[in-house]
């Protein structure tokens, strides 16, 4: 028997722990989270209006309940107070790490810090009810907010800023966050790309998505659209469609909306700057040092995909900046780590030290490839690792492994929260939805969370 621990419970993890027990008859895998909670991205990342993505959790469940696949919650691996990887590997003959892009990238520019700049990471982990996140203020006093980047992440967090109650009631949105969402002020949200138009990077379907959102109107500035140097015709279909859908929206009258998303491009981010004054309610000074624009350059096609800076600048007035120009990886301790990419070195999934696959230690996802792509990009690239795995079996098996892990890491004080746990919390948030006469709604901090797996 090929004992596998598959490190991270997302999209990557569990097609991993499927294409292992798909493959071999004789593989039994747990896969561990740091969550009580599994699904990763799909549970803290997708939006929670976009019930159809959120519904691959059906798919993932079914992997989860297979008989010999088990889930681990509330398992740190590496970091402060969490179980070394070489403890980890000592338990398994093979690890399988699918730790995604934990955090995001920066811009590095000056301003960057300050009070309402804040990670789009961050905005994404709070509304999706993520134990570790709080409400750091996100909307107060905010009348306008500037979205930096043009992918998909920017594309969310964007509709999330404008839609409503009626649209945000339904789904399974914290309650605070459902609160504070439909009370803001939000009148305009600036979603700005360094690049031209053909450069973004969101899908025409995130895309569209925009123009559909009740009391919300989407403006395109057609200089922007003429600025672009790309000839349609020999674009790829997603850029080509994105041309498109911005072309309609440009060429569309002004209408009489309450709120308005402004699509901006050509504008690099040079600096984010302080508001200096005072808060509406007179509270000496707790306005002062709070983000009240963005100051851009102009830029301009350079010929090459690229852009170049022009020397003309523009402030857009904003009291909160969401920065979503990416996520990336994060080193786990014991385990090599290429700075630049963000990912583990491998090869096909194989973890490569000092320039050699290490026996036993595996990845897949994020952390292998890199944070691009949607969910079902994970398959082909789980069963990649999977395949690796399974073809190095009978050399790994010859080492001696604990006959249940489980009583290891109980041993080591560790007492994961099982399967009947994470029942039990869908049941605490079913619950929670009825009683605020709601559907299901996501418990958002670790007491509820373990109390409710605690009372499995
Ligand atoms: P992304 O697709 O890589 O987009 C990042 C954006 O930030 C790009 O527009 C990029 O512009 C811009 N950017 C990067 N550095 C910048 C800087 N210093 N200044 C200004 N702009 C900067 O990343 P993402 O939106 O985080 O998405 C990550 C992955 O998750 C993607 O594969 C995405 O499709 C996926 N995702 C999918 C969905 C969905 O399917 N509904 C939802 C969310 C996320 P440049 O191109 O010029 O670098």
């Amino acid at each position: 028997m090929l004992r596998v621990a598959v490190v991270g419970s997302g999209p990557s993890g569990c097609y991993t722990a499927q294409s292992l027990v798909q493959g071999d008859p004789g593989v039994h895998v747990d896969v561990v989270d740091r969550l009580p909670c599994p699904y990763g991205l799909v549970r803290y990342g997708v939006a929670p209006d976009h019930e159809k993505i959120k519904s691959l959790q059906g798919s993932l469940r079914t992997v989860l309940e297979h008989e010999r696949v088990r889930f681990l919650g509330g398992v740190r691996v590496g970091g402060p107070g969490g179980l070394p990887v070489e403890r980890l590997r000592e338990l398994y003959h093979a690890v399988v790490y699918c730790v995604g892009a934990a955090t995001d990238r920066r811009l590095g520019i000056p301003g960057e810090e300050l009070p309402g700049s804040w990670s789009a990471t961050d905005f994404v982990a709070w509304y999706s009810a993520h134990p570790d996140a709080a409400d750091a203020g996100f909307l107060h006093g905010v009348r306008s907010a500037v979205v930096i980047g043009v992918g998909n992440v920017a594309v969310d967090v964007t509709r999330m800023l404008v839609r409503g109650a009626a649209e945000l009631r339904p789904t399974d949105i914290p309650q605070a966050a459902l609160d504070t969402l439909t009370a803001s002020g939000i009148a305009e949200v600036h979603m700005v790309g360094r690049r031209g138009p053909s450069q973004a990077r969101f899908t025409t379907k995130e895309l569209r998505e925009l123009g559909g959102l009740p009391g919300t109107e989407v403006t395109v500035d057609p200089a922007d659209l003429a600025l672009d140097p790309a000839d349609p015709a020999a674009l790829p279909a997603v850029q080509r469609r994105n041309l498109e859908v911005l072309r309609g929206w440009a060429e569309r009258p002004p209408a009489d909306a309450a709120r308005r998303i402004g699509l901006r491009f050509f504008l690099r981010p040079v600096e984010v700057l302080a508001s200096g004054g005072t808060s509406r309610s007179g509270e000496a000074g707790s306005g002062e040092g709070r983000v009240g624009a963005v100051r851009f350059e102009r830029t301009a096609p350079d010929g090459h995909g690229g852009v170049t800076g022009t020397g003309r600048f523009e402030e857009v007035p904003a009291q909160v900046v969401l920065r979503a120009v990416g996520y990336r990886g994060v080193p786990l301790d014991g385990l090599p780590f290429d700075a630049v990419t963000g990912t583990v070195p491998n090869a096909a999934g194989r973890v490569v030290r000092d320039g050699a696959p290490s026996p036993g230690e595996y990845v897949a996802g994020w952390i292998k490839r890199g944070p691009t792509g949607v969910i079902g990009t994970n398959r082909p690239c789980a069963k990649e690792t999977a395949a690796s795995v399974l073809a190095d079996a009978p050399a790994l098996v010859a080492r001696q492994v604990p006959e249940d892990p489980l009583a290891a890491l109980r041993a080591a004080g560790i007492e994961p929260v099982l399967w009947t746990g994470w029942l039990a919390i869908e049941r605490a948030e079913a619950a929670l939805g009825a009683q605020l006469g709601r559907g299901v709604v996501k418990l958002a901090d670790w007491d509820a969370l373990l109390t409710a797996a605690g009372s499995a």
